[in-house]
């Protein structure tokens, strides 16, 4: 990982990753729902720079909570204005040079890195109940013809269990799939829900894993927060080399 102005910047073998943040100029909104349009173009554009991409070969989803992944095509490829594809929160792709985002605040932007290609996934809880983690790497697999274990994930920032209350129907839910991440020793239950994603990363077999922000409604400065009555939204956007670089996996980019 390596700081840039206004983000974090990863490379994962051909796959480059920005998890944007609030500290660049214009507060960095990626949300076109949110932030001033020519604004919102340009903080699209920087993030499409600075992971190697073109800034007229963008994908982003229209998120909606559920789990269905698009396999990006040629024609999907537009502007940062572009429409979204509708009804997704997962994006796969193995074309090179086109930037794919996800937008998120509390919800966990995840990047499933594989060698040819890569997924961008952004899992709430409803999301994780709906299995949109499962239907990212079934698809990722698919088209890179990978095994699991050959797949690095990065989970984004996200809300902690220090603030992720949640109602006694959600808590049930997500201990199904991990029990040791609800808490419920104060009041309502709190869910841990990187540990959640953890869990069932690890289920599909993939086991290496990378999580380094804190919680998005403590950090106040560097990230939105729905919770915290945020309308912006920051970003995690990749983008596939056309070649392999050299460099050790976690080198900057
Ligand atoms: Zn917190």
């Amino acid at each position: 990982m390596s700081e840039v102005r206004g983000g974090s910047l990863f490379r994962l073998g051909r796959v480059v990753a920005l998890v944007s943040d609030r500290t660049g100029p214009g507060v960095r909104d990626m949300s076109y729902e949110s932030g001033e349009r020519s604004q919102v173009t340009s903080n699209r554009g920087w993030a499409a720079a600075t992971v190697g991409a073109q800034p007229d070969r963008q994908v982003w989803c229209r998120q909606v909570h559920a789990a269905t992944v698009a396999r990006v095509r040629e024609g999907d490829v537009g502007r940062a204005d572009a429409v979204p594809i509708p009804g997704t929160d997962a994006l796969v792709c193995d074309i090179p040079g086109v930037l794919c985002g996800v937008l998120a605040a509390d919800c966990a932007p995840v990047l499933l890195a594989a060698a040819e290609g890569y997924a961008v996934v952004h899992v709430g809880w409803r999301g994780l109940v709906s299995g949109v983690i499962d239907e990212a790497i079934g698809v990722l697999l698919g088209v890179c013809g990978r095994d699991a274990s050959e797949v690095t994930a990065l989970i984004g920032p996200h809300i902690g269990p220090c603030c992720f209350e949640v109602g006694e129907e959600v808590a049930e839910d997500l201990a199904v799939i991990a029990g040791d991440a609800v808490g419920r020793g104060r009041g309502r239950p709190h869910v841990d829900l990187g540990r959640v994603i953890e869990v069932r990363l690890a289920a599909l077999g993939v086991t290496d894993v990378v999580a380094p922000f804190g919680c998005t409604r403590c950090e106040r400065g560097r990230w939105y927060s729905h919770r915290r009555g945020d309308s912006a939204r920051h970003a995690l956007v990749a983008c596939l080399a056309p070649h392999a670089g050299g460099g050790d996996r976690w080198g900057g980019a």
